[in-house]
Parts: C-alpha cells; sequence; structure tokens
C-alpha cells in the first residue's frame, strides 16, 4: 500500500514539464486580479484585497509617481546615482519563467531606460507601460513592506494603510525594479541590513522618489 501511494504522489512530479504554469505566477493566478485601472505610464491590477478607498489611494500615488517620472529632473537624478548588483536575474514572464542572470551590469542610463521602457516581462517588451500586480498581506508586519514574486508585488495592509500614497508609490517603484529583474544581494532582509550597502537599483530608485515627497 505504502508503494501505491508513493507512485501517486510521484506520478505529479514526474508529469510536470517545463509548459507546466508556476503556481506563483499571474498566469496561474489571475483569477485573482479582479480590478484594473491605467494611471499615467502605469497599468495597475487590484486583487480584492483593495476596497474602493484602496484603489483610489493607489492610484493617487501613481499619479503623484507619474508627475515625478515626467520631470527631466528625475532622469539626471537617476543616472546620478551610484549602483551595485546591477545584473538582471530574475526578469520573469506572466508563467513565471524567469530569465537567467545576465552577464552584463547595467550601467546608470541603462537602468533609467529600462524603466522609463516599462522592459518587464509582463506585456510587450519596451510598452512603455509599466504593469503592476498588487496585492495587500493583512498579516504581513514587521521591517518587511513587502514583496515581490513572479511580478507579483504583494505589501503588508498595515504598511499600507499607515503611509502616505507618495510613500506607497515609491514602495511600488522599489518592488517594479525587481520586476524588471533587479535583486538584492543577500535575500533576507535581517542580513541585508548588516551586511550590505544598501544601493543596488531597487533600493536606490525607491530612496530617490522618497526623496521627492513633498513635505
Ligand atoms: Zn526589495
Amino acid at each position: 500500500m505504502k508503494v501505491f501511494i508513493s507512485f501517486i504522489v510521484l506520478i505529479p512530479l514526474f508529469g510536470m514539464s517545463q509548459d507546466n504554469i508556476n503556481k506563483n505566477s499571474i498566469e496561474f493566478n489571475k483569477s485573482l486580479y479582479t480590478d484594473s485601472i491605467t494611471v499615467g505610464r502605469f497599468h495597475v491590477r487590484f486583487t480584492d484585497q483593495f476596497d474602493d478607498a484602496d484603489k483610489m489611494k493607489t492610484k493617487n500615488g501613481l499619479l503623484w509617481l507619474d508627475e515625478v517620472m515626467d520631470k527631466d529632473s528625475f532622469k539626471s537624478k537617476v543616472v546620478k546615482m551610484r549602483y551595485k548588483n546591477t545584473r538582471i536575474k530574475n526578469k520573469v514572464n506572466k508563467k513565471c519563467k524567469a530569465e537567467n542572470r545576465t552577464k552584463k551590469r547595467y550601467n546608470a542610463e541603462e537602468i533609467f531606460e529600462l524603466l522609463v521602457k516599462g522592459n518587464d516581462g509582463l506585456g510587450n517588451l519596451n510598452d512603455q507601460i509599466i504593469d503592476l500586480y498588487l496585492d495587500l498581506d493583512p498579516d504581513l508586519r514587521g521591517n518587511v513592506l513587502g514583496s515581490t514574486s513572479c511580478g507579483r508585488i504583494k505589501s503588508g495592509r498595515l504598511f499600507f494603510e499607515n503611509n502616505s500614497k507618495e510613500k506607497y508609490a515609491s514602495h511600488l517603484i522599489h518592488e517594479y525594479m525587481h520586476v524588471l529583474g533587479f535583486n538584492h544581494f543577500l535575500n533576507k532582509p535581517l542580513f541585508r541590513s548588516f551586511f550590505l550597502k544598501k544601493n543596488d537599483p531597487p533600493y536606490q530608485i525607491g530612496k530617490l522618489t522618497r526623496a521627492l515627497i513633498p513635505q
């Protein structure tokens, strides 16, 4: 009987082919995204964790960010920053097939281009649309504000509620840098805060937009 059970358990593993859709992917979870809006360059999809007020706050935050990104001063700030860890490692498409880590290290100008061209794998490449698939996690607390996996951005509800629309939008652009494929050197936030200078593209772009929030 034991042999029989393990046989049944193993069949799906052997049957898994490259074409199977990753369970964390947008493709697999697309029914979770029940609403969408377009705000300037942003095409936003929401899960039902967002009520109407949450969507409005997100929209207003992104309107602000869209204006910021339109300014020439934004480009000059992005290209002046110093970046580390500038290889693309985990750019994904909707099925969550990650591209291999690039040998190429992107310079500041190229990082800016990837960002404004919307070089994500979630729509057409370089369509100048920033695709955001957003979710809120009621249980996420502490230092981690949110995370991105397979192109899906999940943020802590407490963080969302306790911070301004601009701060949320700045957090989203940090997470979008992950969608583009840029990563932190160390994945565990605790190690990161001890050992890493926070100067990879997600941190730098997030920091830059935070500094532009009107006081
Ligand atoms: Zn991050």
